[in-house]
């Protein structure tokens, strides 16, 4: 049966995006690192190779990599039937259930482009971002906690200038809306693998596949374009790095929907055939599924290295044999304690611009804990340069960690004037975290000291203080903002507030409500306030970020 090929969207699949340069292209094509399928292509390899291997587990039950392939072909059949074409950016606003899987594997189907925004964005950010990338559809969920984002998705697409559909997942038939769940019901399977098969023919491994965000470095959130060949390739990469197979049972906790939880979580064991066993953030929940599915190996971020506590970790640990945390220090207690249960602990430190760091199997134990290993290609580049300048630390120093390789990308979408600070001249992503080359056992690693962008890294979830600080100011009674993080036993960092008043101070729950008020996302609000006469500045008059987080924690000043 012969389907027209939609026309090949090359001006929306490049737009914006800084290419690889050509000989870099080559040196990973030569290497057999990027291949030449897009990411739906491969995913129909895989599943092809492993029809009836559990693809997926979570809450609602089980899909074998068959019934993902299929479900997913007519859900993105019903998508094109609704006039969303190849190329245009759909917001996904969900969280980690069967439904967000289906949608993101259909949306790719499609050739749309998933933009990954959060559950808990509000108004403030979807706002900017729907509109800085032209999204023309948006993805919520129903029944979120406390929070109705389908009459906040009906909301936003008032008076947008290109957002035309609302999407739903986990709705109820009757709400009025599209129910992801419905889309290509009806629709013969093989037209719509057919179809699929079409779009897919008109997208390149270099175009543009998926649009991740930036905990960013400015006000202005900046937009992640990760390709399709580069973007298998970091998944495969990190996949190969653990030695994951089909018989590898992963499991995620964070937002899935995350570049660590698209790469780490999804499309790394399915790179390889493996399930995924797709949890909810909350302990109590997850950990049964988990032992349930006999899962294999774990990622945890930082906010939940308390699991090491859970009374229902217990019944994961008979099947379970890696553990890898990611997103803050690692205590050598904690690192002790996973490795006394028998679990092979080791670290990742990651973020989506690209630039892994893995502490590989056969790493000494010393590196496993006190590193986060080294880089995750054999053509990464790393590099340790004096902040502000392009010149290289001498080893053991600490300075800023700059990336380039085959899964970093070049520039952000559409952004050429950050790019100029954010890349060297020679397009390395200065990733404004501060590192140091340290020698173990006559290996090289690479441990993460700190970093000097101004960011909270509130569990993983980042919270730019700039951002924070032009929102207090609009407060009457804010005259000056400082945000800063505090150090936090559960989540690593909350941000505190330390501000300037004018005329009468007011209190914390004023504050948040004001952000409330500007729809900013809950976990940028600060949680601790405190009011001073004036900021300290720095001899050449900048805030003193330094003296004030030192100030805040109850340490010393810095001398
Ligand atoms: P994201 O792009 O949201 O994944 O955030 C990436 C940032 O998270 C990095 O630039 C680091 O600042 C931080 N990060 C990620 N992994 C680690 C880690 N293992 N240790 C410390 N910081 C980390």
């Amino acid at each position: 049966m012969s389907v027209p090929a939609p026309e090949r969207p090359r001006s929306t699949l490049r737009a914006g995006v800084v290419p690889y340069p050509d000989d870099a292209v080559r040196r990973y094509r030569e290497a057999g690192l990027w291949g030449d399928r897009t990411l739906v292509q491969e995913f129909q390899r895989v599943a092809a190779a492993h029809p009836q291997v559990v693809a997926l587990v979570t809450d609602a039950g089980t899909l074998t990599y068959a019934e993902l392939d299929a479900r997913t072909d007519l859900i993105a059949c019903g998508l094109g039937e609704l006039g969303l074409r190849p190329g245009d950016p759909v917001v996904f606003q969900v969280t980690n259930r069967q439904e967000t899987v289906l949608a993101w594997y259909a949306t790719l189907k499609a050739g749309l482009l998933p933009v990954c925004a959060l559950a808990h964005h509000r108004g403030h950010e979807i706002s900017q971002i729907s509109r800085l990338v032209g999204a023309v559809g948006h993805l919520v969920e129903a029944g979120t906690r406390g929070f109705d984002l389908v009459a906040f998705g009906r909301e936003q697409a008032q008076d947008h200038p290109t957002l035309r559909h609302l999407l739903t997942v986990g709705a109820a038939a009757d709400a009025g809306t599209v129910r992801l769940e419905d889309l290509g019901r009806d629709a013969d399977p093989t037209v719509a693998r057919a179809r699929v098969d079409a779009v897919q023919a008109g997208i390149g491994p270099d175009d543009v596949a998926v649009l991740q965000l930036s905990g960013g470095t400015t006000g202005v959130p900046k937009v992640i374009p990760r390709l399709h060949a580069e973007y298998w390739y970091n998944a495969l990469a990190y996949a190969s790095a653990w030695g994951w197979n089909a018989s590898s049972r992963v499991a995620h906790l964070i937002p899935v929907v995350h570049n660590a939880g698209i790469v780490c979580g999804l499309h790394g064991p399915h790179s390889v055939g493996g399930t995924l066993v797709l949890a909810s953030p909350d302990l109590d929940r997850a950990l049964p599924l988990m032992a349930a599915a006999g899962v294999t190996d774990v990622l945890f971020g930082h906010g939940h290295y308390g699991v090491i506590d859970h009374p229902g970790l217990a019944a994961v640990v008979p099947t379970l044999r890696t553990v890898v945390l990611s997103g803050a220090k690692v205590s050598a207690e904690l690192f002790d304690r996973f490795e006394a249960l028998g679990l092979w602990t080791g670290q990742l430190f990651g973020m989506g611009e690209g630039m892994f760091a893995v502490t590989f199997p056969g790493a000494p134990r010393r590196a496993r804990n006190e590193t986060v290993g080294t880089p995750l290609s054999p053509l990464d580049e790393v590099r340790v340069l004096r902040p502000d300048s392009e010149d290289e630390v001498p080893p053991g120093e600490v300075g800023e960690l700059c990336a380039r390789g085959p899964y970093t990308i070049r520039g952000y979408l559409a952004a050429p004037e950050h790019d100029a600070r954010a890349f060297t001249g020679d397009g390395f992503y200065r990733t404004g975290d501060l590192a140091r080359l340290v020698d173990i056992d006559g290996g090289r690693y690479l441990a993460v000291e700190g970093r000097i962008k101004d960011v909270i890294n509130r569990g993983g979830e980042k919270v730019n203080a700039e951002e924070v600080e032009q929102l207090l100011v609009r407060h009457p009674a804010v005259a000056a903002a400082a945000v800063v993080a505090v150090p936090d036993e559960r989540l690593g960092e909350r941000a505190c507030a330390v501000l300037v008043a004018d005329g009468d101070p007011v209190d914390l729950a004023e504050l948040r409500r004001h952000l409330e008020a500007l729809g900013v996302a809950k976990y940028k609000w600060p949680e601790r306030l405190e009011w001073r006469t004036e900021l300290p500045r720095t001899q050449v008059g900048k805030l003193d970020k330094k003296r004030l987080r030192a100030e805040v924690a109850g340490g010393p000043p810095p001398g």
